[in-house]
Formats: structure tokens, sequence, C-alpha cells
């Protein structure tokens, strides 16, 4: 990365940056909801297109001067429509929260109920943490699933549906590692008149790379992150069924956002036309062949696998059969060098800031390269020293083997 200006205008930050840089390049990444961009994404993003302002859609803008960002803006339109089978696209939300605000808004008054996941098992801050604007506005009703399996009722989830009337019918998660039946998803929304919501945040990347189901075709309205698997800017995309876009776009703009980040969506182009090539699909088969490798490295050296395995690119792992919490895990594997975070798991009996588990993924270092060898030898590993965190010569053999992967599989952008 070429940082010529800014080094010589703004050393502190020039310098600061070059460390960030350098700590991706020499940690392991497991944290599932992050990834690394290719220097094509980088440059779009930090290009001219951010000195524009542009309230408004494409062709019907509040500001003069827009018809190269309207360009834009319809290129990434397009390609996601493409890409995921969409009737509609907005490509304007900031980011993740205030996409899901924006979709709330949308199809409910104040007071009205969302039924979603519980957060407990896997549901996502922005679903109706009671710490949120959106709890505090919408009524949040919660399904739960069977933490050994994963599996969801959805008998259960139908029943409780026709019994709280809800405006939403929301899917969707960040720690959850097993696949959902959209359809039936869908079907309870219809029984009971409600939107159907799919939250793909997590997982879109590997939609978009054909290794998961696809539920934009199948549920009215879908959001997703730009910058997790999909591996483009950090920001948020909505695409719903063509009957629902005006509600969409004008709950986004004008009734959320202002002037939309103009160099984000040009980056979120760029990587949508990444995701489209072979070589994305490649990507996102990995993924998941690297989740399952180190899930079962993990599950043989005595974690106990929450849901019972993974069907994506994620792993909830409860650790104290090892005699540890989640906080002192995600500790002694930050000191080695392996960046993965601590999580509640399903009726967890220790609190949220020192819960049960660790959830860890593959998606960041499968863009590295690494494929099943270093995801055995990565989990080998994590046992090892989880099951002996404080021992010397543990922590050094982990630092060693982090060296040596990191090493091997360089950051596209080198350091
Ligand atoms: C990450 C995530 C979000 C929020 O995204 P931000 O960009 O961090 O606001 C929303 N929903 C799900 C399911 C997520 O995983």
């Amino acid at each position: 990365m070429s940082n010529k200006f800014l080094s010589q205008n703004d050393p502190k930050i020039a310098k600061i940056l070059k460390k960030e840089q350098q700590r991706q390049q020499e940690v392991l990444e497991m944290i599932p909801s992050e990834n690394f961009v290719s220097k094509a994404v980088l440059e779009a993003l930090g290009s001219v297109a951010t000195n524009k302002y542009a309230e408004g859609y494409p062709g019907k803008r509040y500001y003069g001067g827009c018809e190269y960002i309207d360009q834009i803006e319809q290129t990434a339109i397009s390609r996601a429509k493409k890409l995921f089978n969409a009737e509609h696209v907005n490509v304007q939300p900031l980011s993740g929260a205030p996409m899901n605000l924006a979709v709330y808004s949308a199809f409910c008054q104040p007071g009205d109920t969302i039924l979603g996941m519980d957060l407990s098992h896997g549901g996502h801050l922005t679903h109706g943490h009671p710490v949120t604007l959106s709890a505090k506005i919408y009524r949040f009703v919660r399904y739960t699933c069977d933490p050994k399996t994963g599996k969801l009722d959805y008998k259960a989830i139908e029943a409780l549906a026709k019994a709280e009337k809800p405006k939403i019918v929301l899917a969707g998660f960040s720690a959850y590692s097993r696949n959902l039946n959209y359809k039936k998803f869908n079907a309870i929304a219809k029984k009971v008149g409600a939107i159907s919501m799919m939250d793909m945040a997590h997982i879109a990347g590997l939609v978009a790379g054909k290794a998961l189901e696809n539920p934009v075709p199948i549920m009215d309205v879908v959001t997703t992150t730009t910058h997790k698997t999909l591996r483009g800017p950090r920001g948020g995309m909505i695409m719903c069924k063509q009957k629902y876009a005006r509600q969409i776009d004008k709950a986004v703009f004008p009734g959320l956002q202002g002037g939309p980040h103009q160099n984000q969506i040009a980056a979120l182009a760029v990587a949508l036309h990444e995701a489209q090539k072979a070589s994305f699909k490649k990507y996102a088969a990995q993924v998941l062949k690297n989740a399952r490798v180190l899930c079962q490295e993990l599950q043989a050296g005595g974690l106990k696998i929450v849901f019972g395995g993974t069907d994506n690119h994620l792993i909830l792992a409860d650790v104290t059969p090892l005699g540890l919490s989640g906080k002192e895990a995600e500790q002694a594997l930050d000191e080695v060098g392996i960046t993965v975070n601590k999580n509640i798991i399903p009726n967890d009996i220790r609190k949220p800031l020192d819960p049960s588990g660790i959830r860890l993924g593959t998606p960041a270092l499968t863009t590295r390269g690494m494929k099943e060898p270093a995801m055995k030898k990565i989990g080998q590993m994590i046992i090892a020293l989880l099951k002996n965190p404080h021992k010397i010569s543990q922590k050094t053999a982990a630092r060693k083997l982090v060296k040596e992967l990191t090493q091997k599989f360089p950051l596209f952008y080198g350091v």
C-alpha cells in the first residue's frame, strides 16, 4: 500500500497505519466477520468519489454534477442484482446497523412486533438487543434452536408467529453455524401477513460464491453487510422484491440517512465484480472446507462444538471442558497472535463479558490462501495451547507456527 502523500503530510497517522498493516500481516485473523479486501477495492475506497454529495438515487438527485456518480451507483446495483438474482437493490446503507433499522422502519410502526432469533442462539445485536435503539422502538420476540444440533423447530416458530402477530419474521445470525430453511421462514411470514426478512451479513460471500443457498429469490427482503465474507468495503446493502422497492428506498433516504458514501459504493461495485469471478467461487468453497477441517480438529481436541458442527464459515465452541472461560481462551490466543472473539453460548451460565464460548472462522485466512493442511495445524495448536495456556514452551511453539503461516501466506498488498 503506497501512502506517499500521507507520510509527507501526516507522518503520525501514516506511521500508525503502517503498524496496523503490519499487525494484520503478522496475526492469524480468525474473527469470522473479518476479511481482507483487494488492492482494487482499496483504491476505489480511497478515490475522488468521496468528494461528492449525491443525496437521492441515480437519476433523481438533489445535487448537480452526479452523472458519473450515477453510473457508479447504477453499476453497483446492476452487479448486485445479477449476482444475487435480486429484483431491487439499495446500496446506500452506511453499515449493517442502520441497514437493519431502515428495514424495520420501512414496515413497522413504533410498538410493532418483530420475531427474530434469540441473541444467545446466534442472533445479532441489531436484531433487538435491549441496548439498541431498535429495541426501544419495536417489540422483539424470540425463537431459539436446539443448541446441541442447531435445529430450528419451525412448527414452534409458526405457533409463536401466530400468537405474537409480528410485522417482520426475521432470519439471520452472526454466531450460528447451520443452514436455515428460507422457504419455511417465508411460509410462516405469509401465514401471519408479515414480511419475511433474512439478514445474511455473515454469509453473503458464500451465497455469492454459490457455496450456500441464495435466500434472495425466496425472502421478501434480504439485508447484508458488504465487508464480511463478501470481501468488500464496510457498508450495507438491501435487496427486496420490486413491490417493496419504494418503501425500502424511502426508509434509507430520506428516512434515516443523508448523503451516501459514494467512495464506498464504488468500492462495493468493484467487490461485486470480483465476486462474479470463478476464483471467488473457489474461494467460497474453500472457506467451507477450511471451516469443516478446523471444526473437526477442535472437536477431536475436546472443545464442545455448539450446534453440533458447521455448515458455513464459522464455529461456536464451548471452551469450558478444557477448564477455562471464553475470555481466558481469547486472551491466551491473542497473546500468541491468533485473533478470535469470546462469545456467549445458548443458555450460557456465565456472564456476557466472560462467557463460555469462543467464535472463530475461516474467511480471512482463506483469502490469504490457506487450505486444509494449515487449518489442521492451527486447530491442533489451538487445542494444545488452550490445554496449557501458561506453559512457556507451548506459547513459543504457537508463536512459531503463527510466524511460519503468516510468512508463507502474505496479505496480497504485502508489508
Ligand atoms: C455484522 C452484522 C451486522 C451489523 O453490521 P455493522 O456494519 O457492524 O453495523 C448486522 N447483522 C448481522 C447479522 C451481522 O453479522
